[in-house]
């Protein structure tokens, strides 16, 4: 080789393409007979069987876009094709699968035009590895035509479009050589200027004129030559990396549930064959509900693959039922996706998950470790914080410390992707981006197609194989996850340590797109919790049976629909379609069980008897509230009709409705050109524009709202540079609509248990509608809205600027709080622009704050002393449509004395989320069923235990206090356990005359067994 290595690289790496060495690979090829037959749907193989087929060719393009085809391939093996290995060769620019004798045996990824340089593929399949020439065979390709990512990714308009159908005869002669001279290649072309790239550069070059592609007789010289630059191995202290065969399924996206389905088959069955062929592949598979969508629908092939599970070739991973998202699942939500995923891997496969597998979700909240940890796990992998847009995370292996200081060994994969290829390129890259050389020598490495699944393919394991230790590249092996942190765990105590909440600084628009889609998840969430708990006390109590198929149906429902791509609202049109009928189904059925709950506990009324209200309190809070009920004579009728009337609750427990011995008043009235709701509380001023002038405090003699004053709608523009449901990119705040003016008010209600005041604002498009209330005996100022919006790439906030200073603000997260500054003094600070955020977020000075309470949002800016909630977006991509039409939501302004932590802003929060529950009945009684004292412990569930007629209670100390609560017991409790998340007993607690002492520390997630 003269000196011309630039020019040789090129040389050596056309030689591999398909006019040379790569057009080796085939050495005879011959067209099947094709017929096939467009099925009206995803359907069954027999029925397909019965589909009326017609000839098709190489050319044709099926059609149109999620259509399904069915293709029968017949074909005869020629015979001087005697004791070769003979391939099918299908390309049809488009997702399929191989059916034979009813059943599917591989999946087919065709050829999509807007790739790089290693296009997602699979399109061969093994027809014999010996023929005896002259066979005859036919097998069934189920043609899907969308690609590996929908129907977005296609500029030339080619899904579907037949390239290749052929049968191919295969010489793995060619093959071997191939792959030897590819992976030296790949090593030259990315070690340039290393001594060992250099020589990979010469071995390649003197292969090329080794070979003549004519004469087989020179091969073996190429290869044995490539055999020694192979074989050459790396010193002692090369790092290790640790790969492990993958496919990310995103549980719906750019594609809906239906075809995820057909997506795990194809994935599947990928794996099995290459389990078949590679004795070292070893396949990780997460998301325990797509393993039950197998069991359910595809019972063979689950066979299939619990067999494999049992070889330890597949690996389930996760621990979980889905891979969700991270920020808007409750934090109950999150312990329900390990007790049904962790439940599930140990019935099917005697085994529970090491791991917590979430390669994909855009942040991870603090709560996460306590809940990993209470699950049985101690090992997390992710990756996503690599795609950071301000801050790229400076360590690959580390512990990560959650809110309550529960420790679990996270690693990120350094080659920043869960969808690796298996070049030379990959491997070092992640070699060079690992960010803890000083202190480790492995790394984890993900590969196979992904998102919209595929997995590994022969290409990569051929590449792979060759790659197990190579001088100049890292070494690489295949195993599982377990077997990475079980050597990374050695060092535990050498790594550093990130403590708090992994924010995600990028797609910070998923805590608001498709808003209903997120005021469904709220709502859900918390009728579930209704539903358990009433059902819990009722099989107790009485002799109802609790409804756990049912609850359990529902549940696994919910978190199906907080998939990390439907929840945070960046999935097409008709992911939320089927989520919308999901809900539907959801609150309908959960409606159901928690009247029957009530009816159990609460005889209804009937027709000719007394009736009395009953109210149902399932918070632990004692409440006096104003509600609408028409069964009593009322103190008012409201605006729309109804009677209002004041009510008082026992903390989880029932009273009937008495007139209450005193009754504060709320008025409503105009002063001059301004608006006031006032009560004992708190006058709020407004004037007729919709503008909060003045929120005066009567208890703390104190105005909250300074400035322009507060309730303010203002319009963003939110155009992001790349993705756009998921994004709001930080310049969106510099330009920005002055407030929306009110064109109409109206003093609605005006006393004396609430008075009201009816706002209207309208843009070119959209038209909202806003009540403000005030009770005669509430804290806040409540703001409902009902919203028409049709505007497009525009970001609706309301804005309230405080009389407050404070560098950080608090908002609620799961099982607690998290302080985000206010300010953008460095990167970190200024790329939490916008957070996510639970039920509320406050700003407070020693002695006083404000904070915004909300019943579905997730979204909140608060920089300076404005408080922002987001309330709407209008992304056009991926769902054009995303967010278009009806809106409704709440929110609420709490003044309160003393800082947050000390004030009653969790009650108020938890009392505005989950309505009392008001029925008539025939029975009186005032009853609670348990207590909280001393301490501010939230109970978030009370369910029955999952292996016996036990209940199980859930808290969580949520704002980081320490002590000793009494929780008091109203129902015949014999013995109390401790548990872990998964229901087990730790240790069992003492109860004395009906109380237990309960120790806490900050943060903590109790949960506890009652034995009767
Ligand atoms: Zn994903």
């Amino acid at each position: 080789m003269e000196k011309h290595f630039e020019l040789t690289r090129r040389r050596v790496k056309l030689f591999l393409d398909d006019t040379r060495l790569g057009g080796k690979l085939y050495p005879a090829k011959q067209a099947p007979k094709l017929t096939s037959y467009a099925a009206p749907d995803r359907i069954a193989f027999a029925q397909a069987l019965q589909g009326d087929y017609h000839p098709v060719a190489v050319g044709d393009q099926f059609a149109p876009l999620w259509s399904t085809h069915w293709v029968k391939v017949e074909y005869t093996i020629p015979e001087d094709w005697r004791g070769g290995e003979v391939y099918l060769i299908w390309d049809a620019s488009c997702e399929g699968c191989i059916w034979i004798d009813g059943q599917p045996q591989q999946g087919l990824i065709g050829t999509n035009d807007n790739w790089g340089e290693i296009k997602p593929r699979r399109v061969r399949y093994r027809l014999t590895p010996t023929a005896t020439g002259g066979e005859t065979g036919t097998l069934y390709i189920e043609v899907a035509v969308n690609t590996l990512f929908g129907a977005v990714d296609d500029p030339f308009h080619s899904v579907g479009l037949l390239r290749q159908a052929e049968i191919a005869l295969f010489d793995r002669e060619a093959w071997d050589l191939y792959w030897d001279m590819f992976v030296i290649v790949d090593i030259a072309h990315n070690l340039p200027d290393s001594a060992r790239g250099l020589q990979a550069l010469d071995v390649a070059n003197e292969m090329v004129n080794a070979i003549d592609l004519n004469d087989r007789s020179t091969w073996p010289k190429a290869r044995a030559l490539a055999q020694t630059f192979l074989s050459e191995k790396n010193g002692d202290s090369q790092h290790q990396v640790y790969a492990l065969g993958h496919a990310h399924i995103d549980t719906a996206w750019l594609w809906p549930l239906a075809e995820t389905k057909r997506k795990v088959v194809r994935s599947v069955t990928n794996a099995l064959q290459n389990i078949d062929q590679y004795p070292d592949f070893v396949y990780v598979f997460s998301q325990a509900q797509q393993y039950a969508w197998l069991k359910e629908e595809r019972p063979e092939l689950y066979e299939r693959v619990k067999a494999a599970v049992a070889a330890k070739r597949i690996i389930p991973v996760g621990g979980t039922w889905i891979e969700q998202d991270g920020n808007i699942p409750s934090g109950e939500a999150h312990i329900r996706q390990f007790l049904y995923g962790q439940r599930f891997f140990e019935q099917e496969f005697g085994e529970r998950c090491a791991e917590f597998w979430l390669p994909d979700t855009f942040g991870y909240p603090a709560a996460l470790p306590q809940i990993m940890r209470g699950s049985g796990i101690k090992y997390f992998l992710t990756q996503k914080l690599s795609w950071n847009q301000f801050n790229k995370p400076n360590r690959s292996t580390f512990i990560w410390e959650g809110q309550d200081g529960s420790q679990v060994l996270t690693h990120f994969p350094p080659s920043d992707t869960y969808n690796g290829v298996c070049t030379a390129h990959d491997m070092l890259f992640g070699l060079k981006n690992f960010k803890d050389h000083e202190r480790a020598r492995e790394s984890m490495y993900l590969f196979g197609f992904g998102d919209g699944g595929g997995g590994p393919t022969e290409d990569m394991l051929e590449r792979l194989d060759r790659m197990q230790d190579v001088d100049g590249v890292p070494r690489v092996k295949q195993t599982a996850p377990i077997e990475f942190f079980k050597k990374a765990e050695e060092r535990w105590d050498r790594y550093t340590k990130w403590v708090g909440e992994l924010y995600f600084e990028l797609h910070r628009g998923t805590f608001t797109s498709q808003a209903r889609n997120k005021r469904n998840n709220r709502k859900a969430e918390l009728l579930l919790r209704d539903v358990e708990m009433l059902s819990a006390i009722a099989s107790w109590q009485t002799g109802y049976v609790y409804p756990q198929a049912e609850i359990d149906r529902l549940w696994k429902l919910l978190l199906l629909n907080q998939f990390h791509d439907i929840l945070p609202g960046s999935s097409i049109t008709a992911v939320y379609e089927d989520s919308t009928v999901q809900y539907a189904d959801l609150f309908a059925s959960g409606e159901k069980l928690r009247q029957a709950a009530l009816d159990a506990l609460l005889p209804p009324c009937d027709p000719s008897g007394k009736c009395t209200i009953g109210v149902v309190n399932t918070t632990g809070i004692r409440r006096q509230e104003v509600v609408e009920a028409d069964m009593v004579d009322s103190l008012q009728t409201a605006a729309d009709g109804k009677g209002l009337v004041l009510v008082e609750a026992q903390p989880f427990g029932f009273a009937s409705y008495q007139l209450p011995e005193e009754v504060w008043e709320a008025s409503g009235y105009q002063e001059g050109d301004l608006f006031v709701l006032e009560n004992s509380t708190l006058r709020a001023t407004f004037r007729a524009d919709g503008r909060l002038i003045s929120l005066y405090s009567h208890l703390i003699e104190r105005d909250a709202i300074v400035g322009e004053g507060g309730n303010q709608f203002v319009l963003y523009d939110d155009d992001p540079v790349n993705w756009d449901a998921w994004d709001v990119d930080v310049f969106h705040q510099e330009k920005k609509s002055a407030p929306l003016a009110a064109t109409s008010v109206e003093l609605i209600e005006t006393g004396k248990l609430r008075a009201a005041l009816r706002f209207t604002y309208a843009t070119a498009r959209s038209h909202i509608t806003q009540t403000v209330s005030l009770t005669s005996t509430g804290q806040i100022l409540e703001f409902a809205h009902e919203v028409d919006w049709h505007e497009s790439h525009k970001m609706l906030r309301l804005e309230f600027p405080v009389d407050v200073r404070a560098e950080n603000a608090t908002y609620e997260m799961q099982h607690g709080i998290v302080k985000r500054p206010t300010h953008y003094n460095t990167p970190y600070d200024l790329a939490r622009f916008e957070v996510p955020a639970h039920r509320w977020a406050d700003l407070s000075e020693p002695g006083f704050g404000v904070a915004l309470l909300n019943d579905c949002k997730y979204g909140y800016r608060i920089h300076e002393n404005v408080i922002a909630l987001s309330l709407l977006r209008s992304p056009k991509y991926p769902d054009p449509v995303a967010d278009m039409g009806q809106h409704e939501f709440k929110c609420a302004l709490y003044v309160h004395q003393h800082s947050v932590d000390y004030s009653e802003v969790i009650g108020e929060a938890l009392a505005f989320n989950i309505p009392l529950i008001v029925r008539g009945s025939t029975q009186h009684l005032r009853e609670s069923f348990f207590e909280v004292e001393n301490a501010e412990l939230i109970v978030d569930a009370l369910k029955k235990a999952e292996d016996s007629d036990d209940l199980i209670m859930r808290l969580y100390e949520p704002e980081g206090f320490r002590g000793t609560a009494l929780l008091g017991l109203g129902l015949p409790v014999r013995r109390v356990a401790l548990c872990n998340l998964l229901e087990e007993e730790i240790a069992e607690l003492e109860i004395v005359d009906g109380v237990i002492d309960l120790e806490f520390t900050p943060f903590q997630v109790i949960t506890l067994k009652l034995s009767r």
